[in-house]
């Protein structure tokens, strides 16, 4: 750590310095070379510049840094793998606990459970698991964070077989405010763990998460088949029949956006918006090319991808799509009826892009993967069929406006639909907004009361902010 750093000049150097030798890990401040790489994240929109960045290599280390920051009051901010839209993972002024370094994966064969670091992406999960067959259901991409990911529910491939991310987790480790390390699961601290399946960074810092893992591959039937965006209104119908008609097994995802300069993409159309299917079948491969076979064969496709691979091949396909360091902005809901209201309302305005790197996300969920009974995880709307997301992409600052109304403008017109927001899509604004409700009324009480336990004074409040009960309620 450089101690020379003189713009922070609320933070107290001389402790820190004491701290970080205290720590097997290391702190860097903006004076150090590595602050600028520290402080990247996926989302270049988000300006906060942290006093501090921590890299913990140990629980104890966590432990220290957490005490730390309330002793000092700083602001305090957790990193996973740094993707989150609203850049939640950095301290603006304050302290950010970068995991990083912190990224383990160990698989236990005789408990079949597997260990996973908090600073591990589903890449790395991914590649741990692949030689025993086994993953831990993720993300529609590899290179989000397992940690927030899984704090605040995670859908992705399986979740309709298997359910949310949130759900397979069996244990964790976590440092409350107070500074103590805890190892929670069902039969301890149940409150706690259940809050954590959903609540996200809420209640304290994990530093590693136990995961049931699911025997799947290491090949499934996966992919994705693109038409002309005219194309657009008849391929909607086709997604409504086959995602309708899915067993659990099969995942579906609207895709709409504007084709890349992709080999596998006809040139003429590199440039101009298209429509796709993308998707997956959680099962042997030859059921799954069967399941496929309706969108396979459907018109005559501009491409069709689909073919059995690795389902870490899979996991991966989509993620040259939405590189670090761009510009992000998103606008996301859930909804249950696809309606032809909302066909119309994703026609109206889902075939037109104001950049070449936004594009429109609409998975099939469906309330068939929850494994548990309502309410026995803090995720919410574990039960919504749909879920649409506006992500506007783009490299160029002077779009910012331009862009943000281009998600906000679809965004709109989707609202009528809508049945919830998704906790871990929620924006910059929106997770500032109290009004925009994140957690369901029922689970938000109950994760308030917990929160009160845990973190009284709300020392982990750089998120989707879930005020403890006597802060809301005095007297209660
Ligand atoms: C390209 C892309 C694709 C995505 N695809 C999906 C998808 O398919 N399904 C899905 O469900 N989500 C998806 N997401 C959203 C993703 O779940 C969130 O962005 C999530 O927050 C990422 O976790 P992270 O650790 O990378 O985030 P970070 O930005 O590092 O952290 C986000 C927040 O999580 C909390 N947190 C992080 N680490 C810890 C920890 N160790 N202890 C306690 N709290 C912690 C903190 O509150 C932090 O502010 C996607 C995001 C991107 C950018």
């Amino acid at each position: 750590m450089n101690t020379q750093y003189e713009d922070a000049i609320d933070l107290p150097l001389e402790a820190l310095h004491d701290l970080s030798h205290r720590l097997t890990g290391t702190i860097v401040t903006p004076a150090d070379e590595e602050y600028g790489g520290a402080r990247t994240i996926w989302n270049a929109m988000i300006a906060s510049r942290p006093a501090a960045i921590a890299f913990p290599e140990t629980t104890r280390d966590v432990a220290a840094l957490i005490r730390f920051a309330v002793a000092e009051r700083l602001p305090l901010a957790i990193r996973g793998g740094g993707h989150n839209i609203a850049g939640s993972a950095l301290a603006d002024g304050g302290l950010t606990i970068h995991m990083g370094r912190m990224k383990s994966v160990d698989y236990d064969a005789t408990t079949g459970r597997v260990r996973v670091g908090a600073g591990a992406t589903w890449a790395d999960v991914d590649a741990a698991l692949e030689p025993f067959g086994l993953i831990v259901p993720g993300g529609v991409v590899s290179t989000t964070g397992v940690a927030g990911f899984t704090l605040g529910g995670g859908f992705g491939w399986l979740t309709r077989s298997e359910g949310y991310t949130s759900e397979r987790l069996t244990a964790a480790t976590i440092v409350t405010a107070d500074g103590q390390i805890r190892e929670i699961d069902a039969f301890n601290e149940p409150d706690l763990f259940w809050a954590i399946r959903g609540g996200g960074g809420n209640f304290g810092v994990v530093t590693s998460f136990e995961f049931e893992p699911v025997r799947l591959g290491p090949e499934i039937a996966g992919g994705v088949v693109f038409w002309p965006i005219e194309r657009a209104p008849e391929i909607i119908d086709l997604f409504r029949r086959e995602s309708a008609a899915a067993p659990a097994e099969l995942t579906h995802v609207l895709v709409l956006r504007i084709a890349p300069p992709a080999p596998f993409l006809p040139e003429e159309f590199h440039g101009k918006p298209i429509v796709g299917i993308a998707a997956m079948y959680a099962g042997p491969v030859d059921e799954g090319i069967a399941a496929l076979e309706p969108i396979m064969t459907y018109g005559e496709p501009l491409a069709n991808t689909i073919k059995p691979k690795p389902y870490r091949e899979h996991q991966a396909f989509l993620d040259s799509g939405q590189p670090f360091g761009r510009r992000y902005y998103w606008k996301s809901v859930y909804f249950d009826d696809f309606s032809d209201g909302v066909k119309d309302a994703l026609l109206a305005y889902g075939t037109s892009f104001r950049s070449p790197f936004s594009s429109i996300l609409l998975p099939h969920l469906g309330g068939v993967g929850t494994r548990d009974a309502d309410e026995a995880t803090a995720t919410s709307h574990r039960g919504r069929e749909f879920l649409v997301s506006y992500q506007a992409s783009w490299e160029d600052p002077n779009l910012d406006t331009h862009l943000i109304d281009w998600a906000r403008e679809n965004h709109a017109s989707l609202m009528p639909f809508a049945t919830g927001h998704y906790v871990n899509f929620m924006t910059e604004d929106e997770i500032r907004d109290p009004a925009r409700a994140a957690f369901e009324p029922a689970l938000l009480a109950r994760l308030q009361q917990i929160k009160a336990i845990y973190d009284p004074a709300n020392v982990f409040r750089l998120n989707k902010n879930i005020t403890p009960a006597e802060v809301l309620s005095p007297g209660s």
